[in-house]
């Protein structure tokens, strides 16, 4: 089989970073979402596409296993990094991988980025996320149609550089003359429902075309991360793959069996964390919901913390900069203060307070501090005669 490939990334309309890369290097194929303050996402996704790339050429696969151990590599790279450099600290991303050869292509899979396949006018997503929402649907907490708009919908649990083991999906698909295959960063699956991607993909029009109306498509419906696709088209036409593996290629893999466990397991000794009495507190946390949940267990928890941030209000009535989620999940809180401010909830108009008594979500401890400068500078806008009242 032969592939002409496109692919397309763009920051989308919110985000001031792309910290998606992708990967195009007939015969393999891939995306990296990363994640992580300031540059660091970026670092974690460059760093595991060019291991992947470099472990390709320096010994290209001969069987679908092989493509774990680039991802076990490119884990065991952006982990490194990220334990050693200060300012890379609990970066991580996402790597959905394709090797087409012969008539297959194999997938080697970790994250929330998707692999999709269309085919006569059907599309179906051919990797699974490893997401905290995919285990409760998995579990039947939830429907699946709850599942693109729940809260808890960006929470990853499994991901590369956030532990120096990884557990990989690998799967194997039979090709047909006109398959086209879809890898995307969640910047597109957030913003279009599977429905309008394939509307846009039956639209006919070369991969090119069509990789730009995705994201086009993606940006129109609010653009708010990086959206990130490569599409490839499947022929037979002009046979001369440049597969360079061998065709003798064993028969069709079985599909990966269920994966283990996505389990978080609570390192006694993480040191990659400021190693405050929080983190151990909600690491404990993070077992008893293991434990109240049992062997499908899950909870992200390291992701969350390491990854993410709030401005919200203390117990006390402080607005303060938090370490972790606003919501809770299966009653449990998941969360830190990390700096108060000197600002208190009180003091706040009453449009604002609401907003911080919710929490507001930033991507990183700059962008909180930044917020909470902003609720000050709009607070004494607010409080103050001479100035233009602000409405919301
Ligand atoms: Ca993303």
């Amino acid at each position: 089989m032969r592939v002409v490939a496109g692919a397309r990334t763009d920051v989308g309309r919110v985000r001031d970073m792309n910290q998606d890369a992708y990967l195009v290097s007939d015969p393999l194929f891939g995306i990296a979402d990363g994640m992580g303050g300031h540059a660091a996402g970026d670092v974690a996704a460059e760093t595991a596409v060019s291991t992947v790339k470099e472990m390709f050429e320096q010994a290209p696969p001969d069987r679908p296993n092989d493509l774990a151990r680039y991802l076990r590599e490119a884990n065991a790279r952006v982990y490194r990094k990220a334990s050693e450099e200060p300012g890379l600290q609990g970066m991580g991303t996402t790597f959905t991988l394709i090797h087409v050869v012969g008539e297959q292509a194999h997938l080697g899979h970790v994250g929330d980025s998707r692999a999709y396949l269309y085919r006569e006018g059907r599309l179906e997503q051919i990797t699974k996320d490893h997401t905290l929402v995919q285990r409760m649907v998995d579990e039947g907490r939830i429907r699946p149609e709850e599942a693109p708009h729940h809260p808890q919908r960006n929470v990853i649990s499994r991901a590369l550089g956030i532990d120096d083991n990884i557990e990989v999906d690998i799967s194997t698909l039979d090709l047909r003359d006109g398959d086209r295959l879809l890898i995307c960063s969640d910047g597109l699956t957030s913003m279009l429902s599977d429905e309008q991607i394939a509307t846009i993909l039956g639209g006919g029009g070369e991969v090119e075309a069509l990789a730009d109306r995705l994201v086009g498509a993606a940006n129109e419906a609010g653009g708010e991360d990086n959206i990130t696709v490569v599409l490839l088209d499947v022929t037979n036409e002009g046979e001369g793959s440049l597969a360079p593996a061998s065709e003798s290629e064993d028969e069709a893999t079985p599909p990966p069996p269920p994966p283990a466990d996505d389990a978080l397991v609570a390192d006694p000794d993480d040191d990659e964390d400021d190693g405050s009495p929080g983190r151990a507190r909600k690491w404990i946390v993070a077992l008893v919901v293991l434990i109240i949940l049992g062997a499908g267990a899950f909870v992200a928890a390291r992701m969350t913390l390491a990854n993410s941030w709030f401005v919200g209000t203390t117990e006390t009535g402080t607005v303060a900069i938090f370490k972790g989620i606003p919501e809770d999940i299966v009653g449990l809180s998941f969360r830190d203060v990390h700096e108060e401010s000197d600002l208190q909830a009180d003091d706040l108009p009453s449009f604002l307070r609401s907003d911080v008594d919710e929490g507001i979500k930033v991507e990183s401890l700059e962008e909180a501090q930044e917020t909470i400068e902003d609720l000050k500078q709009r607070s004494e806008d607010f409080a103050s005669p001479t100035s233009g009242k602000r409405s919301k």
